[in-house]
């Protein structure tokens, strides 16, 4: 790593701290040469893979701005929309696997979009699964309801 004052080829960790969310280090370094101070962020590398071919970096922003349209109107704030974006990054991270398809980030998403609004996870399940009937918003209100049912687990001993 250069320093970034006088382009001295090395540094020295003085500090590393893990960000709070676990999923980023972040380094200060001191040069020794000219005793300047940085920064650097060290995050394990997440590629995705679209459906044209071309490769880019996993970004949080993409995830929101692909659940946002899904998300009009309905009661889901920017604060629900970052924590959405790191459970899904979370969930992605944890499979252990450097790259990944658009598809798959999709899949990423729909666990933790039913857990914030079930219409959004409605909406945009019809455009990520392609629903293309009502039969197919039928089963999937359906395992909502069904999914309602057993996490109330009293209604049965009546
Ligand atoms: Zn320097």
């Amino acid at each position: 790593m250069h320093c970034p004052f006088c382009r001295h080829p090395d540094s020295r960790v003085i500090d590393s701290r893990t960000s709070d969310d676990g999923l980023s280090i972040r380094r200060r370094r001191q040069c020794p040469e000219c005793g300047g101070r940085f920064s650097t962020t060290e995050t394990a590398s997440l590629m995705v893979i679209k459906r044209s071919g071309v490769m880019e970096a996993f970004s949080r922003d993409k995830v929101i701005s692909g659940v946002r349209k899904a998300c009009q109107g309905r009661p889901v704030t920017e604060a629900n929309l970052a924590l959405l974006a790191q459970k899904v990054e979370e969930a992605v991270r944890q499979t252990g696997v450097s790259q990944l398809d658009t598809n798959e980030i999709g899949l990423a998403i729909l666990g933790p979009l039913r857990e914030l609004d079930e219409v959004a996870y409605l909406r945009f399940a019809s455009v990520y699964q392609a629903f293309d009937s009502l039969d197919d918003f039928e089963r999937a209100i359906r395992d909502l309801r069904a999914d309602h049912d057993a996490s109330e687990p009293d209604s049965h001993d009546r």
